[in-house]
């Protein structure tokens, strides 16, 4: 019921933002021809939090912080395999501030923007991978109240701004084929860590004013790795080997995302030589996925 509900009011958002940033969309396009004929050949990823900001905290003790940026290296090791550019927005314990974030990715020029969390809630039962782009309006209360909290960090670093920083930047909100290629993505990411087990839940897609998500100029999502709060999912985002299956999920969206994209633009694809993911692209096909 939940999904069928916001996937109604996500598609109601995307046509209504879709149908605000066209005029933005058109005078842009104009200055930047050569962009389009680009290979998908650049992918920025974003591990949230670091420093100081410790993110969410696990019962025993995980930190968010730790846990995205070691998963966000394991995506990194994969995506590059297969000869895509990978720019991270971090790759220390450290503080970046979210509109560093975005700059990094803008001045990057990259094709995707993922940016990697780990979930909280106060009810301990609460599990599972969630997906997000960007909307102006959150598809449900849970997405609003958790876009609110990963946002902390951007409203932290700009008290003193006379304007509402969100509405600032929602000035700058992506052209219409960017937020159509980030509801692809996510949705491509939803299938692949879908496909993971049963034992990982995907919540599904859903729709959140991310500030990180707002400033880039590019397809993004953010993606919610699973519950830090809950006991037992702790325990296997504590583990080297879940990291590594989540990675390989979010690693085969990515190729996946790549292909469309560069099919969308007449781009031919190179011979891939990502052969470690060959068996599972095989499994997906047998399921119709792609
Ligand atoms: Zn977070």
């Amino acid at each position: 019921m939940l999904a069928s509900d916001s996937k109604r009011i996500s598609s109601a958002v995307v046509a209504a933002l879709c149908a605000a940033v066209a005029v933005t969309a058109l005078a842009s396009r104009a200055d930047e021809p050569a962009r389009a004929a680009d290979r998908f050949d650049r992918v920025v990823l974003d591990a949230g939090h670091g420093g100081d900001d410790h993110g969410a905290e696990g019962p025993a003790g995980l930190l968010e912080k730790e846990l995205v940026l070691d998963v966000t290296r394991r995506l990194k090791a994969r995506i590059e395999s297969d000869g895509v550019r990978v720019v991270l927005t971090r790759d220390d314990d450290v503080y970046v501030p979210l509109d560093e974030r975005t700059a990094i990715a803008n001045r990057a020029g990259a094709d995707l923007f993922v940016s990697i969390h780990a979930n909280a809630a106060s009810a301990r039962s609460a599990r599972g991978v969630e997906i997000f782009f960007v909307a102006l309006e959150a598809s449900d209360d849970a997405a609003r109240q958790l876009a609110e909290r990963e946002n902390a960090a951007f409203r932290e670093a700009s008290p003193a701004s006379p304007d509402d920083p969100l509405a600032s930047i929602l000035g700058d909100l992506a052209a219409a084929d960017q937020l159509r290629e980030s509801d692809e993505f996510a949705r491509l990411a939803n299938k692949e860590v879908a496909a993971l087990a049963a034992s990982v839940p995907s919540r599904g897609v859903k729709q959140a004013p991310f500030v990180v998500l707002m400033g880039v100029s590019m397809p993004a999502a953010l993606v919610e790795i699973g519950f830090i709060t809950n006991p037992a999912e702790e325990r296997d985002l504590a583990s080297p080997r879940y990291r590594d299956r989540v990675a390989d999920a979010l690693a085969r969206a990515v190729f996946e995302f790549a292909d469309r994209y560069d099919a969308r633009r007449g781009v031919p694809r190179p011979a891939r030589d990502h052969e470690p993911a060959k068996s599972s692209r095989d499994e997906a096909a047998t399921q119709g996925g792609g």
